[in-house]
C-alpha cells in the first residue's frame, strides 16, 4: 500500500520539532502528530499578566553550544547572555553566609565523590556523607537537577551530564516555549489533538493509528517522554519490549514551578535569587523578579515537587509564601498573591519533568536511542547520551533520529525519490 508521507513524527516537543526541521531541509514529506492542543511539550510559555512565563524549560543550558540559540537568532528572538539569577543572591536575606558557603561546599564534595561511586554501586546516595550536616541541602539540589532522591540517581549518568555542561546558562526573554513552538517549518503537516494509540510495521513502512484514522509512512520517529513510552498509551510492534524496558529504566523525575505575583512594589531586587531553607530537602529555589517582572518563581524538585503534586497548588502557594516570609519578613510576604502552578507529573501526555537513569542503568539511554527494524526511530531528551533532561538535548536527539530515518529511506529508495517535496 502506498505511503501517505515519508516520515511520521509522533510528539511535537523540542525533539519532534528538531527532527521536523532536519527532515524538512531534506525535502521529505513529513506529518507531525501531537496529542495535546499545542506544540512544545515540556517547552511551554504562558503569557500571564503580560509576562511570558516559562512553565517548563527556561534556561538555554550550555548556551555556547545550544542549537536553540542559533535558531533564536536566525528567527529574530532576543537571547539574554547575562549571568542567571542564581549567580546573584538576593541581598539582606536573614541567614548566615557561612552556612550557605558550607552547604555549597558539601554539595561540591558530594559531586566529587560521585565519581568514585560511579565505579562501584552507582547509587548517588552512597556519595552522601553519613550523618552529614548539609545532606538535606544536597538532597534538595540533587532534586532540582534530577527530580528524584539520590537513592534513585545513577552516579554515572549524573557525571556524564555534568562533565558535558559548559556552565553557560542563557535566557530567552520572550520564552523558551515561545521559541520552540514557533520553530516548526511550515512545510510540515501538523495535526494537533491527535494522540497516537498504536504503531505497526507494514510490508514497506509503518501504520500509525489515531482516533482520526490511520496514517501510513515509510518510517516514524517517536519522541514521547519515557513515562509515556513505558506506559500503555501507545501500542508498539512486537519485539519492542527492550525499548519499553529502557524507558522504564529512565523514569521522569518530579520538578514543578509555582509563580507568585508581587502585588505592590515591595523591595525585591530584580533578577536575584534565594534558596528557601538550607536545612530542608523539600525547600524551593526562588527566582526573584526575573527580567524585572513583579513575579517570584519557586522551583521545586524531588520531594518538594511531590508535595505540590499530592497536596495541590493551594498548598504549594502556602509553602512558598511561608518560606519567603521567613526570609524577607511577613509584611513583605503578605504582598504576594498566587499566580500559577504547574502539574507536569499529572499530565498524561508528559508524566513528569525529565529523565534520570536508575543506578546501574545509565546505558539505557543508548538502548533507547537504537532504531527498530529501520522503520521506528526514537528521539526525545532521554535518548541523548549527555545533554539529557534539556530542550537542546531533545532537539539534537530529534536531529539524530531524522538523520537515521533519512539514511534508512535512502537505502530503501535508491532513486532518492520521496513522497512529496517540501
Ligand atoms: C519544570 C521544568 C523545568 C525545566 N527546565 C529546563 C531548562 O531550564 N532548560 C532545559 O533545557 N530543559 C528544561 N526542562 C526540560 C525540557 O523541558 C525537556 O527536556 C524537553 O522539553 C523535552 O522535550 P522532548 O521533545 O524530548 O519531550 P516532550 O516535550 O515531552 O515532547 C513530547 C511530546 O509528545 C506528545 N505526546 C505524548 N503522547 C503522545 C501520543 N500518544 N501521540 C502524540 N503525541 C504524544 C506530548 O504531548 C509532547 O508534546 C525542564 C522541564 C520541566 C518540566
Amino acid at each position: 500500500m502506498a505511503s501517505d508521507f515519508d516520515v511520521i513524527i509522533v510528539g511535537g516537543g523540542a525533539a519532534g520539532i528538531g527532527a521536523a526541521r532536519n527532515l524538512a531541509r531534506s525535502g521529505v514529506g513529513v506529518i507531525l502528530l501531537e496529542a495535546s492542543l499545542r506544540l512544545g511539550g515540556r517547552a511551554f510559555t504562558q503569557d500571564l499578566g503580560g509576562y511570558p512565563l516559562d512553565l517548563g524549560c527556561e534556561w538555554l543550558h550550555s548556551g555556547d553550544r545550544n542549537a536553540w540559540v542559533d535558531i533564536a537568532e536566525a528567527s529574530g528572538f532576543p537571547v539574554d547572555r547575562t549571568d542567571p539569577p542564581w549567580a546573584k543572591a538576593h541581598p539582606g536575606i536573614a541567614w548566615d553566609e557561612d552556612d550557605e558557603e558550607a552547604a555549597r561546599k558539601a554539595f561540591g564534595d558530594w559531586e566529587e565523590r560521585l565519581r568514585a561511586v560511579a565505579q562501584g554501586s552507582d547509587r548517588a546516595s552512597d556519595a552522601l556523607e553519613p550523618g552529614g550536616e548539609w545532606n538535606a541541602y544536597v538532597r534538595a539540589i540533587a532534586g532540582f537537577m534530577s527530580g528524584v532522591a539520590p537513592e534513585r540517581i545513577s552516579a554515572t549518568d549524573y557525571v556524564a551530564y555534568d562533565d558535558a555542561s559548559t556552565g553557560q546558562n542563557w535566557n530567552l526573554p520572550l520564552g523558551y516555549g515561545t521559541l520552540v513552538a514557533a520553530s516548526l517549518p511550515p512545510s510540515v503537516v501538523l495535526r494537533l489533538a491527535t494522540p497516537v494509540g498504536r504503531i505497526e510495521l507494514t510490508a514497506d513502512g509503518v501504520a500509525v493509528s489515531t482516533r482520526a484514522g490511520t496514517v501510513r509512512a515509510k518510517a516514524t520517529i517517536l519522541t514521547v517522554s519515557t513515562a509515556v513510552l513505558a506506559g500503555d498509551a501507545i501500542r508498539l510492534p512486537p519485539g519492542t519490549e527492550p525499548w519499553r524496558d529502557a524507558a522504564a529504566a529512565l523514569p521522569l523525575g518530579r520538578n514543578e514551578k509555582v509563580f507568585l505575583e508581587i502585588g505592590r512594589d515591595a523591595a525585591f531586587e530584580p533578577d536575584s535569587h534565594a534558596y528557601g531553607n538550607l536545612r530542608d530537602a523539600r525547600s524551593a529555589a526562588y527566582s526573584i523578579r526575573p527580567n524585572g517582572w513583579p513575579v517570584i518563581e519557586a522551583f521545586l524538585g524531588g520531594e518538594g515537587a511531590r508535595i505540590l503534586e499530592e497536596e495541590g497548588p493551594a498548598a504549594g502557594f502556602a509553602r512558598a509564601t511561608a518560606e519567603l516570609g521567613a526570609l524577607f519578613g511577613s509584611d513583605v510576604a503578605s504582598t504576594l498573591r498566587p499566580f500559577a502552578a504547574t502539574s507536569w507529573s499529572r499530565m498524561a501526555s508528559i508524566g513528569g519533568a525529565y529523565s534520570c537513569a536508575l543506578p546501574g542503568q545509565s546505558n539505557a539511554r543508548a538502548r533507547l536511542a537504537r532504531p527498530f527494524e529501520d522503520r521506528l526511530f526514537f528521539a526525545g531528551e532521554a535518548t541523548h547520551p549527555f545533554d539529557f533532561t534539556t530542550a537542546h538535548g531533545a532537539h539534537d536527539s530529534g536531529r539524530r533520529a531524522a538523520n537515521e530515518a533519512l539514511g534508512a529511506l535512502r537505502a530503501r529508495l535508491p532513486t532518492g525519490r520521496f513522497v512529496r517535496s517540501a
